[in-house]
């Protein structure tokens, strides 16, 4: 009798888990402003100045003393005009008013502005339109009301984007330090795949699988990728594996992980000093999924079939790539599904979805594969929904973690 060996396989939560301890963690790097968008920030943003760092005009027109309002005066003398940009101008009398510009520094001696619609100009007179008072402040953009030099702007960890990025320059910073740009090579696996482009025989099909997980990396932001192809032949897959593991960082694989006798790629990440973390994972599709690190390199070996590839990389390798730029674990956004559903296998279900909203709150109709093969299904999907292990009967309603292709 033979030896029976049960391998107990990981649950998704467990394989993220594992993924999220084990992904190295990038270098980091100092760059301009320009090329901060999506990056992770490694350092904190102290405010150097307040915010705004004078008592800024926010509307054209006129500045006044609003304590000459107590005399009932209605009519003022243009002493000057303030532009933005320019040091302050003094008011040296109540009676008069100072013209002024948005943006501009509210001029010494005046403590409003009245917009220049609410007046009426005649020469260099200005005078204020009936329903008008002047109120200290009014119109006033105060120094320090939104920020006071000294206080935390951005904690270390915060992802940049266009707010962020415009807080980093206003406090005059030209460049901060954000995780290092990971270097990712995408690369699929198999003899029947051909360049989109060239001559195709029967037997053959054209490599998909490393354009769809390009695409979701460029869609988050990681423009250092590299991509190639390598065939099911032991002596190529080391040598040429072995180059792309020395220039990256990050290696995506896709095929050659099942238990076809030319799926190699585990045997020969182990053999090249990529250690397995875990191999298989309870889930459908993708359940040959493969996860492994070494010298500082992170490895994910996806399953060859296109729906199983790009659940897998959105599903793992995306938390991955996050933990190792040192990005706080975002938790799945949950969505309500608008069927019944029967989930039969034993196994965590990921299904496509179409997202579309009731009610103002974003609901999920699972749009099914005929199988991890079917790609041309996902056309027309926004992501994917996954349900807890079988068999179960899931009703309309209930709330299940979405995510995005
Ligand atoms: P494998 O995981 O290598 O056993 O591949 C499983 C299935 O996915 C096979 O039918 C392959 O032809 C298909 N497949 C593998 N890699 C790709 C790819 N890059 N593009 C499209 N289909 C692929
Ligand atoms: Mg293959």
């Amino acid at each position: 009798m033979g030896v029976l060996l049960f391998v107990v396989m990981i649950t998704p939560a467990e394989a993220e888990a594992a993924i999220r301890a084990r992904a190295a963690a990038l270098r980091t790097e100092i760059r301009p402003l320009h090329r901060l968008n999506q990056a992770i920030l490694h350092e904190p943003i102290v405010a150097a100045r307040d915010q705004p760092p004078f008592d800024r005009v926010t509307m054209d027109g006129f500045a006044f003393d609003s304590k000459i309002a107590d005399q009932g005066r209605r009519q003022f003398a243009i002493a000057g005009t303030q532009a933005a940009g320019a040091a302050p101008l003094q008011l040296t009398s109540p009676a008069d008013c100072i013209e002024v510009m948005t943006g501009a520094m509210l001029p010494k001696g005046c403590d409003c502005v009245v917009p220049i619609e609410k007046t009426v100009r005649a020469e260099s007179v200005v005078r204020l339109i009936d329903e008008v008072r002047l109120e200290p402040l009014a119109n006033i953009h105060a120094r320090g009301s939104d920020v006071r030099t000294g206080e935390r702007l951005l904690e270390p960890g915060t992802r940049l984007g266009p707010a962020e990025i415009a807080v980093i320059a206003s406090n005059g910073q030209r460049e901060a330090r954000v995780s290092a740009e990971p270097r990712i090579t995408v690369i699929s696996t198999g003899d029947e795949l051909v360049e989109p482009g060239h001559a195709i025989t029967e037997w053959q099909i054209f490599r998909s699988n490393a354009f769809a997980v390009l695409a979701a990396l460029q869609r988050r932001g990681f423009s250092n990728l590299n991509q190639d192809h390598l065939p099911d032949d032991l002596p190529t897959l080391r040598r040429r594996l072995q180059a792309h593991l020395e220039s990256s960082d990050v290696v995506i694989l896709s095929g050659g992980v099942s238990m076809g006798r030319f799926d190699y790629v585990p045997q020969v990440l182990q053999e090249l000093g990529i250690q397995t973390v875990f191999h298989k994972v309870a889930q459908r599709p993708g359940k040959p999924f493969w996860f492994g690190v070494g010298a500082g390199k992170t490895v994910y070996a996806l399953p060859g079939n296109p729906v199983s590839t790009l659940t897998c990389l959105v599903r793992y390798v995306f938390a991955g790539l996050d933990t190792a730029r040192g990005a706080p674990v975002r938790r799945p956004e949950q969505i309500r599904i608008v069927q019944d559903f029967e989930v039969k296998p034993a196994l965590a279900l990921f299904v496509p979805a179409i997202v579309s909203f009731d009610d103002g709150a974003r609901v999920a109709r699972l749009a099914p594969t005929r199988g991890s093969g079917d790609f041309v299904s996902l056309l027309g999907t926004d992501g994917f929904v996954e349900l807890p292990p079988g068999p179960t009967c899931l009703t309309a309603g209930r709330l299940v973690p979405y995510y995005s292709w």
